[in-house]
């Protein structure tokens, strides 16, 4: 997979209202000759190879919406293998209806304590055992930023309280980097050191 971090696109965010339109946004920026393969980092040896459609949930004028967005697939003509890599803009979940922006104002909404746990699920139209568990893998993946002596205070958080600023710092890429997988993407080992 090639991830792209929005922050570097530096996207108006504000005027993009919706998943879909954020993801086209990235999409149009994103430069296939100028990025690296991740397997054998040669540029300029992608090619277009294919698309796909993906499913996405996304909430906007007070109500959950379902739409869909283009996956593009790019072939490296380098590798010995002819890789293909699908196209992800980061702050979207491999194979996941859900945009980390949408989870995590699931997350806020309970977090600001106006709604129930309960009346936020219906509201955004998932279940009460999904909106758990998205909270513990967000903490889990928060803490394994943090150094052994440091807690992490969800309530505090930052980008719970006004989400839409990941797009405007760094925080997604650092973690692919640093873990090779990306936020809120499932991981076994990562989810097995829950704090
Ligand atoms: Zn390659």
């Amino acid at each position: 997979m090639v991830r792209l971090f929005i922050y570097l696109f530096k996207l108006d965010i504000h005027r993009l209202k919706t998943a879909a339109e954020i993801f086209q946004a990235a999409m149009k920026r994103f430069n296939m000759h100028g990025t690296p393969c991740p397997e054998c980092k040669t540029k300029r040896h992608f090619s277009s190879h294919d698309k796909y459609v993906h499913h996405l949930v996304d909430y906007y004028n007070n109500k959950v919406q379902e739409g869909s967005v283009e996956i593009k697939i790019i072939r490296c003509k380098s590798c010995k293998r002819k890789n293909t890599y699908a196209v992800l803009p980061d702050l979207f979940v491999p194979h996941k209806s859900y945009s980390i922006l949408y989870i995590m104002l699931v997350l806020r909404a309970v977090m600001l304590r106006t709604e129930s746990v309960a009346a936020v699920c219906r509201r955004y139209g998932v279940a009460v055992s999904t909106y758990y568990r998205w909270k513990k893998r967000y903490c889990t993946y928060k803490s394994l930023n943090l150094g052994a002596l440091e807690k992490y205070f969800y309530e505090k958080d930052p980008h719970l309280l006004k989400p839409v600023h990941i797009c405007f710092t760094n925080f997604l890429y650092k973690f692919y980097k640093r873990y090779g997988f990306s936020f809120l993407q499932h991981s076994k080992t990562a989810e097995s050191r829950s704090p």
